[in-house]
This record gives structure tokens, C-alpha cells and sequence, in this order.
């Protein structure tokens, strides 16, 4: 995923005309602190933070607790968070953190004390002004509350604008919870209007109904009834039904621990996540993980749409060869940016001691989506260039200004 990061912005920072010295700036990566974690009985982790820059606002970024964590992809993804928050105009920076453990592995005190644990290794290098980590995957409001508590034990700091995605009794914001799927569901239908489809019924399938992909379902199903959900997936199988899923239906059953493999309905068929992949719909919406669609399985990718809901969902082989083939692809860094959005207005309300009604959260967030959408969609049309480096320009003319 790193090498992806890299030629997305060297490809954007020719097209601006950079030098290579300029394009190396971009690229550098301020600082990384790597620590291990131990939990005794055996069980010991790789943790990372990674700090790419700083240069439009304080660092800003997740944290995942994921087995296949490692510091290359870490590096990535920082990368990528100072381009979606120059992107879609955030005065924040880019960092990302991860620990390399399966949450699943793990009892509950367990998870609390690893949680605990990193807070306070990285205290010294984080902070409201400093670096403002988030939920990512498989971390959630529970677990940035320890933390948040971990930090305030350390630093006495009460303002709670020290992280992100706290639980709304903590300091957390009303909409964070279903930011990044209303955001990827705004976008996509930004971009639908500018194409003149905004009237047309499309098929969906969804890879990763979790907590990104089952709030654009749930969200679409209400605000874009031509928007027809056919495929959905968790990561070991998916659901399939041509005359269209219940995106709530879905959403208890997978709240209540479903799993889409036992999942039972007349007219509902379980399919494989490959088969979800190559299914004959008009998009194809990833909110798994990176490298999803890859050289291994590009082929069969039938969808004349991507939305990017996952960070890096999309190999560099498998984009050059959709791009050939005409597919638009609605790229990462402005499709999932809804989550730092909202991150970013739960800052400003922790910073002035207010908390927000949900419907003004909304309505800035759908404020920051519709801009950075029709600024992605002029920057496409006037450089004749792919959303995906018309994203990067974007985000390289204000990291550059
Ligand atoms: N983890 C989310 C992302 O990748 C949100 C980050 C944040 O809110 O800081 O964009």
C-alpha cells in the first residue's frame, strides 16, 4: 500500500509541474515511534504511531488493532491522512497509529490494559495541539475512552480534546458513529449529480458491512431510494439478493453478532466475498480493508463505479487496469473523509466546552463532503485527470500553498 501512496503523489506532483525535491518533501514522514506492549501470559504486540505531517494542523489520524499491522502499511496510511485532510480542506495534519493484535484474541481486561498501554507510551508525543489520534479498524468509542482517561491521568488534561470518536457521554460528538458512511453516501451522490446521474437506479454491493459500510447502507436507504442494495458482505462471506437486501434487517442481525455465512431469508443467497466482488452491479462500494482489489482479482471486477470507503481498498495494478477499462473510481481520500470531518468538529466542540445538536454536526459535515466533491469534480474535468489524482492535486495545491 506504501509504494500506492507514493505514486498517487508523485503522479499528482508532476502533473503540478513539482521538483523531485519538492515531490520528496511531500512524502517524508516527520516522525515514528515504535514500542512493543506487554500483557504478560505470552502475549506481547508491535505498536506503532506514525506521524507524517504536520504542516496544515496538528498530526491526525486512527488507530486499528489488526493481526496484519505492520509498519510499512502504518506509514501508508499516515501518508494518506494528511491528504485527506488537505483534501477536503481540514486544518489538520496526517498520522497513524496500529497495534498488530486481533481484539477477537483478547478478554476484555485484556483489551483495556493494551488500550491503556499505548496511551501511555505515546502521552509524550500526543495531545490536543499535537497529535489527536481516532478510532480505525477494530477500535472503537470504549476503547478511546480509556485512552482519553489514560491521558488525563498523565497530564491532568480535562479538555478531552486530546482524541477523537470518544463515546458521546465522554466528550464525543453526536454523528461520529455514522460519519464516514454519510459522507461516502453524500459524496457519491455529489459526484452522480455533476455526471447528470442522479436520477438513475443503481445496483450496490457492499464489501464490509461494519461500522463504515452499514451506515451508507442504512443512510442510503433512507435519502437515496434509487440506490438498490443487492450484495453485502463480512469478512467470511456475503449476502446476495437481485430484487434488493434491507439494509436495517442487516444492520440487527450483524449488531446482534449475525454472521452473513448463517444468514437465512427466502430470496437471500450467501455468496462467497469473491463472488460479491465480480458481481454484475453498477457499484461496488469497499469499506474492508486495503488492497481488496488487487493484480489476483481485478479482472472480474464487473462494477462501473468504486467507492472507496476503506483507506487504500484499491492496489495500484488493479486501478491502472479499471481506469484503462473506463471505471470511475471515487477515491479514498475524499470518499471516507466524513470520519476526520466529524473527528474535527468534535475537536472544536471539546475545545469550547459545547456539544453540538446532531443535525448541525450533519449538516457541516454534508458542508465539507459537497465542497470537497465539486472541488475533486472541477480539478477531473479541467486537467482531464482521474478523481484519484485530481484528489491528490487537490490536496498538494493546499499542502503547498
Ligand atoms: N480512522 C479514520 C480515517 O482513517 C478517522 C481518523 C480521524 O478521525 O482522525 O480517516
Amino acid at each position: 500500500m506504501l509504494d500506492t501512496v507514493h505514486s498517487s503523489i508523485i503522479q499528482a506532483g508532476k502533473k503540478l509541474g513539482l521538483t523531485d525535491d519538492a515531490i520528496n518533501e511531500l512524502i517524508k514522514i516527520d516522525k515514528e515511534h515504535l514500542f512493543k506492549i506487554n500483557l504478560g501470559n505470552d502475549k506481547a504486540f508491535n505498536a506503532y504511531r506514525v506521524q507524517h505531517s504536520n504542516k496544515l494542523g496538528p498530526y491526525k489520524g486512527g488507530i486499528r488493532f489488526h493481526p496484519e499491522v505492520d509498519l510499512d502499511e502504518v506509514r501508508a496510511l499516515a501518508t494518506l491522512m494528511s491528504f485527506k485532510a488537505a483534501a477536503v480542506g481540514l486544518p489538520l495534519g496526517g498520522a497513524k497509529g496500529g497495534i498488530s493484535a486481533d481484539p477477537k484474541d483478547l478478554n476484555k481486561a485484556e483489551l483495556e490494559e493494551l488500550s491503556r498501554k499505548y496511551a501511555r507510551e505515546l502521552q509524550p508525543h500526543i495531545g490536543p495541539d499535537k497529535d489527536v489520534p481516532a478510532p480505525d479498524v477494530n477500535t472503537n468509542p470504549e476503547i478511546i475512552d480509556w485512552m482519553v482517561d489514560e491521558y488525563r491521568k498523565l497530564t491532568g488534561d480535562i479538555t478531552k480534546a486530546s482524541f477523537t470518536g470518544k463515546s458521546v457521554g465522554n466528550g464525543g460528538s453526536l454523528g461520529r458513529d455514522a460519519a464516514t458512511g454519510r459522507g461516502g453516501m453524500l459524496a457519491f451522490a455529489q459526484l452522480l449529480k455533476h455526471t447528470g446521474q442522479a436520477d438513475k437506479q443503481l445496483t450496490y454491493a457492499i464489501q464490509g458491512f461494519g461500522n463504515v459500510g452499514s451506515f451508507f447502507s442504512v443512510l442510503a436507504a433512507k435519502q437515496q431510494p434509487k440506490w438498490k442494495l443487492v450484495a453485502a458482505s463480512d469478512s467470511q462471506a456475503a449476502v446476495y439478493s437481485s430484487t434488493g437486501l434491507n439494509a436495517a434487517v442487516l444492520d440487527s442481525y450483524k449488531r446482534k453478532r449475525g454472521r452473513f455465512s448463517d444468514f437465512k431469508k427466502r430470496g437471500v443467497q450467501v455468496i462467497t466475498n469473491n463472488e460479491l466482488l465480480a458481481l454484475d452491479v453498477d457499484v461496488l462500494v469497499l469499506a474492508a480493508l486495503g488492497d481488496a482489489l488487487n493484480k489476483s482479482n481485478v479482472v472480474n471486477i464487473k462494477a462501473k463505479y468504486i467507492v472507496e470507503l476503506a483507506n487504500g481498498p484499491t492496489s495500484e495494478a488493479a486501478f491502472d487496469y479499471l481506469t484503462k477499462k473506463g471505471t470511475v473510481i471515487l477515491p479514498d481520500i475524499v470518499a471516507n473523509a466524513g470520519g476526520v470531518i466529524v473527528s474535527y468538529l468534535e475537536m472544536l466542540q471539546n475545545k469550547a466546552g459545547e456539544h453540538w445538536p446532531e443535525e448541525k454536526v450533519n449538516n457541516e459535515l454534508e458542508r465539507y463532503m459537497v465542497k470537497a466533491a465539486d472541488a475533486l469534480y472541477k480539478t477531473t474535468s479541467e486537467k482531464n485527470v482521474s478523481l484519484k489524482e485530481a484528489a491528490f492535486i487537490n490536496a498538494i495545491k493546499n499542502l503547498t500553498k
